[in-house]
C-alpha cells in the first residue's frame, strides 16, 4: 500500500479524529490483530465470535500507529484513534477511496463457480502485458476485496479482483469498490439457491457488478451460458462473449483432450488462427482460458503473449490437483463443490486415460435447499452416464447419489455409501488396485482432503 495519511483517512471513512497525531502516515491497514506490522492502521471488525475492538491495545503494541473504533472509546495514549459509526462500513469506505487514486484497468470477476480459477487464468494472461495485482487465495468478500484494493501501490499497471456473494446486495457493495473496468461473469449456476431461491435471482444478484461499471466498461460474459446470453443486446455496456458457440465473439473450436496434460483448441483472434495449449485439464478451463483470452485482447496484449501466459498457467491447491502415488492416480479437488463443478470435475476424471478403473468418489454439495436431493441424485447419475465405473457417495446424501446411480443403469456392485470420510477411506484403501484412478470432491465443509490424506499417507 501506499503511504495513506491520517487526515485523508478521516475525510475517506467520516469519522472523527480521537486522540493522536493528525500528521500520522500510515503505511497499511490490517484487521487482524495477530499480524500487524509497524506503521499499520488497525481495523476492528465485529465478528459473530470475535470483536476485533478487545484487540486494539495489542495491536497498537504490536506496531499498529493507531485504529478505528466503533466502540466509546476516550482514547489510545498517544496514538491514533478515529470514532466511526461502523468499522466495516469503515473498511469499504476506504478502499473506495484508495481505489479512486488508480487509473489502471481494473477486471472484475463474478460467477457461480469458477471465480477463482477465472482470476488466476486472467492474471495469467495480463500478466504478459502489465505488472498485475491479483486477489490472493479467495479473498473475495466484503473484508477480503478492500484488502486485496490496499495491496495496490504504485507499480501496478491492472488489478484482477474475484467478487464472492451469498445473498443480493454483496456484489453491489463489492463493485461500488473496485468499479471495475472489465466485469467478467463465469456463469449462472445453482450455488446458494438456498438463499436465493431461483436461478433467475442468482442472475440478478450477479448482475449488480454491472451497477460498479463505467459508461464505457467491457462486459465479458460466458456465452454458452443461457441466462447470460439472454443479456446479448440488453446491457449498456458493450459486451463481448466466450464460449464454443458459433456466433460468440471469442469462440473455442477443434477441441481436443491431452488427458491430465490439459486440452488444446483453436481460436480465431484479429483475423488470424491460433492453436492453444491449457495445461490444466478439463472443458471448464477451456472457458476459463477463453475469459483470459478475451480480456487480454481488449486491454491489448497480443495474441502470441496471451497463448503464451495462458501455457504459463498453474492451477490452485485442491483444485483438480492430479496427484500419482503408488500407481493410483488421485484427482483432489476437494476445495468445493456444486452440481456445475462436480459435472466439470467427472468429466475430468473421465478424461483422464488409465488402464485400470475410474472411480468417483462424491461428497454432499451443500447449501442448495430445496433441490438437495434431486442435484445429487443427478450427479450420481451424471457419473454414470459418463462410463464412470464406481461410485462412492459419502455424507448425508450419499443415498441420493446412489439411488441417481443406480437409476442410471450402475449395477449395485458399482455404487458404495458411507457416512463419513473415515469410512469411505478405509472401503478404499482395500478396494483400489495399481492403475486406478479417482476424483475426490465435495463441499469445503465436507472437508474430503482427509480421504486423499489417508489414501496418501
Ligand atoms: P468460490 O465460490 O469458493 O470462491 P469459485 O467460483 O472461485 O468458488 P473455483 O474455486 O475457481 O470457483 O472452482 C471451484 C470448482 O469448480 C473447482 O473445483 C473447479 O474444478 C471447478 N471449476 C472451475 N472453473 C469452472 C467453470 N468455469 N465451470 C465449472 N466448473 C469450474
Ligand atoms: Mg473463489
Amino acid at each position: 500500500m501506499e503511504t495513506l495519511k491520517c487526515e485523508e483517512i478521516i475525510r475517506a471513512v467520516g469519522g472523527t479524529l480521537i486522540s493522536g497525531e493528525i500528521n500520522t502516515d500510515f503505511n497499511n491497514i490490517s484487521t487482524d490483530s495477530r499480524n500487524i506490522k509497524e506503521g499499520d492502521l488497525f481495523v476492528p471488525l465485529v465478528g459473530e465470535r470475535f470483536d476485533g475492538h478487545n484487540y486494539i491495545a495489542h495491536s497498537l503494541e504490536q506496531g499498529a500507529l493507531g485504529s478505528l473504533t466503533q466502540r466509546e472509546m476516550e482514547s489510545a495514549n498517544d496514538k491514533v484513534l478515529i470514532k466511526v459509526s461502523d468499522t466495516l462500513k469503515a473498511l469499504r469506505d476506504l478502499a473506495t477511496y484508495y481505489r479512486q487514486k488508480y487509473k489502471i484497468p481494473f477486471v472484475g470477476i463474478t460467477g457461480s463457480v469458477g471465480k477463482t480459477s477465472t482470476k488466476e487464468m486472467v492474471s495469467a494472461v495480463l500478466s504478459k502485458g502489465f505488472n498485475v495485482l491479483k486477489t490472493q487465495g479467495n479473498f473475495n468478500n466484503e473484508i477480503g476485496v478492500p484488502l486485496t484494493v490496499f495491496n495496490l501501490d504504485r507499480s501496478h499497471e491492472a488489478a484482477v479482483v474475484e467478487m464472492g456473494m451469498s445473498g443480493f446486495g454483496e456484489i453491489s457493495r463489492l463493485t461500488s469498490i473496485v468499479k471495475p473496468d472489465i466485469a467478467i461473469i463465469t456463469n449462472i449456476g445453482v450455488s446458494h439457491i438456498e438463499k436465493l431461491g431461483s436461478k433467475n435471482n442468482i442472475l440478478k444478484a450477479k448482475m449488480e457488478i454491472f451497477e460498479g461499471l463505467n459508461e464505457k466498461g467491457l462486459a465479458i460474459l460466458n456465452g454458452d451460458d443461457k441466462l447470460l446470453y439472454g443479456l446479448n443486446n440488453l446491457l449498456k455496456f458493450r459486451t463481448v462473449f466466450y464460449g464454443m458457440e458459433e456466433e460468440l465473439d471469442y469462440r473455442a473450436y477443434n477441441l481436443e483432450s491431452l488427458g491430465e496434460r490439459g486440452s488444446t483448441f483453436d481460436i480465431e483472434l484479429q483475423g488470424k488462427e491460433y492453436k492453444v495449449r491449457i495445461p490444466v485439464p478439463g472443458i471448464h478451463n477451456v472457458y476459463n482460458a477463453l475469459a483470459g483470452i478475451a480480456a487480454g485482447i481488449e486491454l491489448g496484449i497480443s495474441p502470441e503473449k496471451i497463448i503464451e501466459g495462458i501455457e504459463e498457467f498453474s492451477p490452485g491447491k485442491m483444485r483438480l490437483n492430479i496427484l500419482n502415488h503408488k500407481g493410483l492416480k488421485i484427482i483432489n479437488d476437494a476445495y468445493n463443490a456444486s452440481p456445475q463443478s462436480m459435472e466439470a470435475a467427472i468429466n475430468v476424471l473421465k478424461d483422464i486415460s488409465c488402464e485400470g478403473r475410474t472411480f468417483a468418489v462424491l461428497g454432499d454439495m451443500l447449501e442448495l435447499g430445496e433441490i438437495s436431493h434431486s442435484a445429487h441424485e443427478e450427479v450420481g447419475r451424471y457419473a454414470v452416464s459418463k462410463g464412470i465405473d464406481y461410485i462412492v457417495a459419502v455424507g448425508e446424501y450419499r443415498k441420493n447419489i446412489a439411488h441417481g446411480a443406480i437409476e442410471a443403469g450402475a449395477g449395485e456392485e458399482r455404487v458404495f455409501d458411507f457416512k463419513d470420510n473415515a469410512d469411505a477411506a478405509r472401503f478404499l484403501k482395500e478396494y483400489l488396485k495399481s492403475g486406478d484412478v479417482l476424483l475426490v470432491k465435495g463441499s469445503r465443509g465436507m472437508r474430503m482432503e482427509e480421504i486423499v490424506n489417508i489414501l496418501t499417507c
